[in-house]
């Protein structure tokens, strides 16, 4: 193992680091990469390879077999050329002109906290130049391929072309933990829920309250789906069901999670109740409050849930009741969260979906829930999509679905899997884990393209990816390009 780097200049000369940081000179936000794209193609055609840009901005390159490796299936090193573009407060940065400042702490490349590094997926694009320029390694047909749009709509490696693909293996370098490689990902949709909304004028004997539920922790809608941290929108669906057994109920205003990729962590709304009602609206309310308090004491430990006399409103209309009605039991039946567990692998989670976002648009005269559905297979993603469309129907509404993207299914006996959890064994004396994903990848797309693909996921170590924050281990990259350099002189 080489020794550590004591300066930055000294570490961007290694092959690695060097193709590195002129990635991090060309600004690179997704739907903005032809400059990056057409920097990278440039260079491989330099380089002699056969080489593609397309209309995506998505670029291939081919080399060929070292002599007497022309026989062994060739290998696909893949990864996206976009980055996510977060910048911490205070920071002047402009991500369409400035280049990513980097700073090195002993292990550690960073930009000093100022902006996201784009080592997702930066690093993988360089570990994949390195190699491909590396004379001295012997392989098996070598092919490259950096999309574009990863990080928003996958839009490169869902468009890209594949009808001349010669890889037998696919290796997507867009991993964070090296001794963890993913072999399947989920694939999923967006689905909008709308319930038509008729209007009712405020009566005089009515009272308006707001109830707010705040502080839970969230996460990624995939990735933390497990965590039980629960849903804003579930738990204000919850407070409505109950007050609603005690008093009829009417809606001014509804407004719950932000985005349907994230579990909700805030839920509002204000309801009309019968001045009448006030005593058992409120007792309801608050005994739903309380027991939600009880059942998430240990995840959401700055959980609060208020329920506030306020002003009806400007319109001095409200949702009818029947309409209301319909919406709160449509909520209450609506699958949310894990559907099913991997049965292989009990840790991961099979199929899922996350009720984001829930909200009364008084413009259009509509209320909407919006969630997405993850799962590796497409016909058990269309079943939740049925249950969600039979509730539409049921309640009155309309559903549609959008944003799709394929998943991969984990191939237990893949011939690759087992080369690679070997190859890594022989060469540290450690073993890597290998498990599917309750997340999106771009394998994915590729394989719907070319089913006969087996893949793999791999990456160096890199923590805190999406933010201000995002650190890359140099030790794990040069480890990470070691290992890609034995696995392509031993695949077979
Ligand atoms: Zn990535």
């Amino acid at each position: 193992m080489e020794k550590g780097f004591t300066s930055l200049e000294q570490l961007l000369q290694h092959p690695v680091f060097h193709h590195f940081g002129e990635l991090c000179r060309i600004p690179h936000p997704s739907f903005q990469e032809k400059a990056i794209s057409t920097a990278v193609c440039s260079w491989a055609r330099r380089k002699g390879f056969e080489t593609w840009q397309d209309d995506w901005n998505n670029v291939f390159i081919r080399k060929p077999a070292s002599p007497g490796y022309e026989d062994r299936p060739a290998v696909m090193l893949q990864a996206h050329l976009d980055m996510v573009c977060q910048k911490a407060k205070g920071i002047e940065h402009d991500f369409a002109k400035n280049p990513i400042h980097l700073e090195l702490a002993g292990d550690i490349l960073s930009t000093g906290g100022r902006t996201t590094l784009g080592a997702d997926d930066g690093i993988g694009v360089a570990l994949a130049m390195a190699l491909l320029e590396d004379d001295r390694l012997t392989h098996p047909e070598l092919e490259a391929l950096f999309t574009t749009a990863e990080e928003e709509d996958m839009s490169g490696a869902q468009n890209v072309d594949a009808s001349d693909f010669h890889a037998r293996y696919l290796v997507n370098i867009d991993n964070a933990v090296e001794r963890h490689s993913v072999t399947g990902s989920c694939g999923g949709f967006g689905v909008k829920f709308h319930l038509p909304v008729t209007w009712e004028a405020v009566p005089g004997q009515a009272l308006f309250y707001h109830l707010k539920v705040e502080g839970l922790q969230g996460g990624h809608s995939g990735e933390d789906i497990h965590r039980g941290r629960g849903n804003a929108n579930i738990f204000l669906i919850r407070m409505l069901l109950g007050a609603r057994k005690k008093t009829p109920l009417h809606l001014a205003s509804l407004h719950g999670g932000t985005f349907r990729l994230a579990i909700p962590r805030d839920a509002e709304a204000v309801v009309m109740v019968p001045a009448a009602r006030k005593n058992e609206f409120l007792a309801a309310v608050d005994q739903v409050a309380e027991a939600l308090q009880a059942e998430y004491k240990a995840v959401a430990a700055n959980l609060k849930i208020t329920v506030e006399e306020t002003a009806g409103p400007d319109t001095g209309l409200v949702t009818s009741q029947d309409v209301t009605d319909r919406f709160i039991e449509g909520m209450a039946l609506s699958p949310d969260g894990i559907s099913e567990m991997n049965a292989v692998i009990p840790t991961v989670v099979q199929s899922s979906d996350n009720l984001g976002e829930i909200r009364l648009e008084p413009e259009e005269n509509r209320l909407v829930a919006i969630y997405e559905i993850r799962t590796s297979f497409r016909s058990k993603a269309d079943y939740i999509w049925d249950k969600i469309h039979l509730l539409a129907r049921l309640a009155g509404g309309t559903c549609e679905k959008f944003a799709a993207y394929p998943g991969w299914p984990d191939h237990p006996d893949s011939k690759l899997t087992f080369q690679v959890k070997q190859v890594y064994q022989e060469l540290f004396g450690e073993s890597m884990e290998a498990t599917p994903i309750h997340s999106g990848l771009e394998c994915g797309c590729l394989m719907e393209k070319r089913p006969e693909l087996e893949a793999i996921s791999l990456g160096p170590n890199c923590w805190d990816l999406h933010s201000p924050q995002e650190r890359l281990s140099v030790r794990s990259t040069l480890r990470m390009y070691e290992f890609l350099k034995a696995l392509l002189e031993k695949i077979q």
